[in-house]
């Protein structure tokens, strides 16, 4: 889907038209000091131009006509909203009830909610005709354990204050591209998400789900910041008070003027602390000693809050661009099993193209990564996936339904074994999806309770054999199968098959096929949907309704468009022969949808 992602700071403006599937940019525009005389706007490559100095209310309106107008078929709006609040821990259709909600939560984010709810007032009103999503930064956070959401005061003291985290969009985008790079599922990884940019935060992301974070009720808490202090002694802040400082100024001082700016006395931009501590400056040292020793405090202590750690993710200006301090991060973590590849830390260099560099060891336990972080595109894939879902619920896509009965795949060579030499499949009659039949053999499968006779054979002939039964058949069998995609029998259990010219012991091979729907790349273009995702489909039967999760599609130009269930499932949802099911999409994220759903 074409999206257009907008990010309304105070003073700032990030909007991007791009492909939320591919990521690939149409447009980009980016507006900075606005409301100052220095006010700039650059459109993609294009230089920087003087902006008249307007506030920033006062231009949205015209920008985004003009940035709808070069994005092309803008198909839904994405906008990142940095305080969700209680109320919304998921990427959320803006109505005007929603928006109006933003607007309340101002007092919770007082400096960046305000500019998030004019880009939505002025977008709605540039394109009313497209779905717009709002995508909150606090809403990965959602998920914290009620130990971790705590402060330690008294309940009625503020009753609102509560920990709520950010850069929730980016931990979670990056943890997703982690889990891709390292081929497993996220809901079987323990990581540790290290947001290194001017604001700075980190994350223990437990089996997809933020359990824990540096940044609390508000983005002070936490992580030594460009120019805020992260975390200290609330007796500190105690003491700035009697000195008669109010609390403008105590606010300014720990937000602004403290973090690497303060104890470095720069302005707390990386790059010119790193060169002035290279050449010897004992502030910008010292700077540099505090944020990579609190950083380690962090990674250790949600090392154990987990448990155990699978992977540590370093991300943002920082944490992709400077080995150096990755290199003091990194130092003492052997004892978690993590240690740094100096060369190719040194080496390091992330991307959109190549997203993900591995800088752990060899052998090391825990991996070490720098991965790229593209907030456009994570808010571009949640706005697609709710705009999918906003869209399915308007326009049902209904697919049919085909019970599986038992059946059987044959290798040419277990063919002969069990029907004589030389046998080849008799086919008998055809089956929905091109190319397959079901054949005159038939076979005993003999399992060590018992047998079921005149399981059907399947035609043509496969590179594996591969036996499918319900789980009642595996009751039946006495043989305990795991809940598999076709192709895929590695450690399966084994059965034995009784031919009329033999019999066959199988090693593996006995599967209770998962759940699956055939199409066509015009079927996934249509539903929005991709090979590999997990979709939930909805079924409208005579008094047993049941919707079935964990869907897997399955693309291929040689498919038509089916969905297979086994007679458990059909019966368990009282199917009868050519109903059929309505797709609850989730697009080419399905997998982030459900577990945000959690
Ligand atoms: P934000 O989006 O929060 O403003 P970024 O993710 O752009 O922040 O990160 C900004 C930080 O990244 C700055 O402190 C900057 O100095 C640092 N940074 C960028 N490039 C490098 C680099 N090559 N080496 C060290 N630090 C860098």
């Amino acid at each position: 889907m074409r999206i257009a992602t907008i990010n309304c700071g105070s003073s700032s403006l990030k909007a991007d038209v791009l492909d939320s599937v591919t990521g690939a940019r149409f447009v980009r525009l980016r507006a900075e000091r606005v409301g100052t005389d220095d006010a700039t706007i650059r459109w993609n490559d294009a230089p920087a131009v003087p902006l008249p100095a307007k506030g920033i209310e006062h231009i949205l309106g015209d920008l985004f006509t003009e940035l709808f107008e070069r994005g092309g078929s803008v198909q839904a709006v994405g906008h990142r909203v940095v305080h969700g609040g209680e109320r919304f821990v998921r990427p959320t259709l803006i109505d005007d009830a929603v928006a109006e909600a933003i607007e309340s939560l101002i007092p919770l984010a007082p400096l960046h909610n305000p500019a998030n709810h004019a880009g939505i007032v002025a977008a709605r009103a540039a394109l009313p005709s497209v779905p717009h999503v709002a995508v909150f930064d606090t809403a990965f956070h959602g998920t914290l354990p009620t130990r971790a959401k705590h402060y330690a005061i008294a309940p009625d003291l503020l009753p609102n204050a509560r920990r709520f985290g950010f850069h929730g969009t980016s931990h979670g985008y990056v943890a997703r591209v982690a889990a891709t790079a390292l081929g497993a599922p996220l809901e079987s990884l323990r990581l540790i998400t290290c947001h290194l940019g001017s604001g700075a935060s980190v994350c223990a992301v437990e089996y997809g789900r933020s359990v824990e974070t540096s940044m609390g009720m508000t983005p002070l808490e936490g992580l030594v910041m460009g120019t805020r202090s992260g975390d200290l002694d609330p007796g500190l802040v105690l003491e700035l008070v009697r000195q008669g400082r109010d609390v403008d100024a105590v606010d300014t001082l720990l937000n602004r003027k403290s973090g690497l700016a303060g104890v470095s006395g720069t302005s707390g931009d990386m790059r010119d602390i790193e060169a002035k501590a290279a050449k010897g400056d004992e502030r910008c040292r010292l700077a540099l000693k505090l944020f990579a020793h609190r950083l380690r405090k962090y990674i250790g202590a949600y090392a154990a809050t987990m448990g155990g750690v699978d992977a540590i993710v370093f991300t943002a200006g920082i944490g992709q661009n400077s080995p150096g301090l990755r290199h003091r991060v990194a130092q003492r973590l052997d004892f978690l099993g993590a240690h740094l590849d100096e060369d190719r830390n040194r080496d390091a260099k992330v991307d959109a193209a190549a997203p993900v560099f591995d800088i752990s060891g060899t052998n090391a336990r825990v991996k070490l990564l720098v991965v790229a972080t593209d907030e456009a595109r994570a808010i571009a894939e949640h706005a697609a996936a709710v705009a999918q879902e906003a869209d399915a619920v308007q326009a049902p896509k209904t697919i049919p339904i085909a019970v599986s009965a038992r059946h059987i795949h044959l290798t040419q060579d277990a063919v002969e074994a069990l029907f004589g030499p030389g046998h080849t499949l008799t086919p008998r009659n055809e089956l929905s999806q091109p190319g397959q039949f079901a054949c005159e053999e038939t076979l005993t499968v003999i399992g060590p309770k018992r047998s079921l006779e005149r399981v059907r054979v399947l035609g043509p002939t496969r590179p594996k054999n591969q036996i499918e039964v319900s789980r009642t058949d595996e009751f039946w069998l006495g043989v305990d199968a795991p809940v598999r995609r076709s192709g895929d029998v590695a450690n399966s259990p084994g059965v034995t098959l009784e031919g009329p010219a033999g019999s066959l012991t199988l090693s593996e091979g006995l599967i209770c096929a998962a759940r699956h729907i055939h199409m066509t790349p015009a079927d996934a273009e249509a539903f929005g949907v991709k090979n590999g995702d997990l979709v939930e489909v909805r079924v409208d039967s005579n008094g047993r309704d049941l919707t079935f999760g964990d869907v897997l599609i399955r693309v291929s130009p040689k498919y038509a468009l089916e969905m297979h269930v086994d007679t458990d499932e059909a019966n368990a949802a009282e199917l009868s022969r050519r109903d059929e099911g309505l797709l609850i999409p989730t697009e080419g994220t399905a997998r982030l949808t459900r577990l945000e759903r959690r």
